[in-house]
């Protein structure tokens, strides 16, 4: 990642994303156009955001992702799910779903409070992509508003899951916590 693009995702996923170098962005795309993320060598997490995403990350929007930096935001949250452990235990669902798959695979709960429900992959995407930019999968109210808001119904979870997530447990001996 670039300067630019690696403080646009330290300002929503704080330090809780692998360090800059290791998250390597390519313009692969999978089927159907879906964008995914997968392991690559030496530790690299690859972030396959297609053309148009890999050609200008921050400011790219697609009809699902209606906001510059929206679809990076959400794909970065899989590199997330990959760097802490969550992704392949639930990866069998997501691709089950298909590459197509409609709303009711990524929309969040309606009620997001601790203890923390048991999410999808996609739900969790959706979550901090609808906390950096509230859009139609996202509570109504919010719909339109600015995001990256500390009111926003989404924000305890950003900050106390996705933010709280520590990396040092991975290589240093202590825990990490799975939720
Ligand atoms: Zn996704």
């Amino acid at each position: 990642m670039t300067a630019r693009e690696s403080a646009l995702a330290a300002s929503v996923f704080g330090n809780s994303l692998p360090a800059p170098h290791r998250i390597v962005l390519t313009d692969l795309c999978g089927l159907g156009g879906t964008c995914f993320v997968c392991p690559g060598l030496g530790g690299q997490i690859l972030v396959n955001l297609g053309r148009r995403g890999f050609d200008d990350p921050i400011g790219c929007c697609t009809p699902t992702y209606a906001a510059p930096g929206k679809l990076f935001i959400h794909e970065l949250t899989h590199a997330w799910q990959l760097a802490h452990g969550h992704y392949f235990p639930r990866l069998l669902p997501r691709l089950l779903a298909g590459p197509r798959a409609g709303d009711a695979v990524y929309r969040p709960p309606a009620v997001l409070v601790p203890p923390w429900p048991r999410l999808t992959l996609e739900q969790q995407a959706t979550i901090v992509d609808e906390w950096f930019h509230p859009g139609r999968l996202g509570p109504a109210a919010w719909l339109g508003l600015p995001g990256m808001s500390e009111a926003h119904p989404y924000w305890l979870y950003v900050r106390d899951v996705i933010q709280a997530a520590s990396l040092r447990g991975r290589s240093g001996g202590g825990t990490v916590q799975c939720l």
